[in-house]
């Protein structure tokens, strides 16, 4: 099945007196080991759209797909069930954890789903390795770059293997150099893993970067050339 999959998806907000639409019978496919950057200004409805395909938002109509399932009319539990099993998150802000190395980062979450740290962390530093941290392995995020810490933010996001990675504005905070770097270590380990990812950015340089660029028009998701 498609990794994620929006279907006629329409999205309103309350807004003082009235309703906006953002999103209007929106669709969307994702295939498994795809990346696609969501370009759009300000305000068009990026984030909207990142959430509803997390889960972490409900559409008012239409269906979202994870890896085959509908989600619409589950409860908000079996909802969070599936993003945690499903959806990977990076932000512009990492949130790493400061105590703990960046292999200890990238094993937590898999420890808290059962795995031994063991495993964990074997996993953590092989992904870490791939996204060219070898070398930093037992460094606490305070000793990283910038770029550095995004991809440990990225590998932890990865390491219990979702269906679907989204990142919003995942290198907003940092220089065009480190971005390319860090879109580059991305869209290749998208296409390693078979993950799909959606990625929101303003820049159309990194977007270049994905497979496939996609903007908002009119509450819908257009394709970009
Ligand atoms: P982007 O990520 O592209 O900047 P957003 O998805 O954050 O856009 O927001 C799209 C529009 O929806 C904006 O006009 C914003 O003000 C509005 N919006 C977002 N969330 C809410 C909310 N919870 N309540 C009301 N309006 C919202
Ligand atoms: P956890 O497993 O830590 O309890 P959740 O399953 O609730 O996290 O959420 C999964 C991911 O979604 C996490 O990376 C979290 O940062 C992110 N997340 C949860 N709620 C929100 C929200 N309201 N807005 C943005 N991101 C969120």
């Amino acid at each position: 099945p498609a990794a994620m999959a929006l279907v006629g998806v329409t999205r309103r907000y309350r807004q003082g007196e009235g309703v906006i639409e953002i999103l209007k019978g929106a669709e969307l496919v994702l295939e498994p080991g795809q990346s696609v950057a969501l370009v759009a200004p300000s305000g068009a409805g990026k984030s909207t759209l990142l959430h509803l395909a997390g889960l972490l938002e409900h559409p008012d109509e239409g269906e979202v797909y994870i890896d085959g399932h509908p989600t619409a009319r589950l409860s908000d539990a079996e909802r969070t069930r599936i993003r945690r099993l499903h959806v990977g998150f990076v932000y512009q802000f990492h949130h790493l954890l400061a105590e703990f190395s960046a292999v200890e980062n990238v094993a937590l979450p898999q420890m808290i789903r059962g795995l031994s740290r063991k495993a964990a962390e074997a996993r953590a530093r092989e992904l870490l390795t791939y996204l060219g941290l070898g070398h930093r392995l037992t460094h606490r995020p305070s000793e990283l770059s910038g770029g550095e810490q995004q991809r440990v933010a990225i590998a932890r996001a990865l390491a219990n293997a979702p269906r679907l990675l989204l990142a919003d504005e995942p290198t907003g905070n940092l220089d065009p150099r480190t971005s390319d770097h860090v879109f580059g270590a991305l869209a290749e380990l998208v296409h390693a893993t078979g993950v799909a990812a959606m990625i929101a950015t303003h820049n159309l340089d990194l977007a270049s970067r994905m497979d496939r660029r996609v903007t908002l028009r009119d509450g819908r998701v257009v394709e970009l050339a």
